[in-house]
């Protein structure tokens, strides 16, 4: 019989309701104690000398690998983006090409000449710019 508590496995000797650290060999000294069914009661020593282990081997014989849970730090905008867009992808194609598109045809138009441009696309380009250097010459002066 094996127990697993927050990662870490756990053998009983003669008593079921005593667990002992798989590790205990290693000089490993956590324990638990719980009920005969199972149900944790008490942790009788938490510290660990050593990582949690990410192979055992299950009562069956089997050995079975434990995932382990890491913790992601904070997404950086670029790779929220980059992981909304993976998603989106797999989940709905349709939706994601829609988007590629869309994006491509953005890019396009940034790139197009000015000559390629209406009348009233080059204004709103000037006006745009001239707001822009606006904001730009704000903060020159601070
Ligand atoms: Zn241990």
């Amino acid at each position: 019989m094996m127990l697993i508590y927050k990662g870490y496995t756990y053998t009983h000797m003669t008593h079921n309701t005593r667990w002992y650290c798989s590790k205990k060999a290693g000089g490993c000294r956590a324990r638990l104690k719980t009920t005969s069914e199972g149900q944790l009661v008490q942790v009788l020593e938490s510290e660990h000398n050593h990582p949690p282990p990410n192979l055992y081997r299950a009562a069956s014989g089997k050995i079975i690998k434990v995932m382990q849970v890491k913790n992601i730090g904070p997404m950086t905008n670029a790779e929220r983006q980059k992981k909304y867009r993976q998603k989106l992808k797999e989940n709905n194609p349709e939706k994601y090409n829609e988007k590629r598109i869309a994006h491509l045809e953005k890019v396009k138009e940034n790139k197009r000449k000015i000559s390629e441009l209406t009348d009233n696309e080059k204004e709103q380009r000037r006006r745009k710019w001239r707001q822009y250097s606006a904001k730009y010459y704000e903060k020159q002066k601070k």
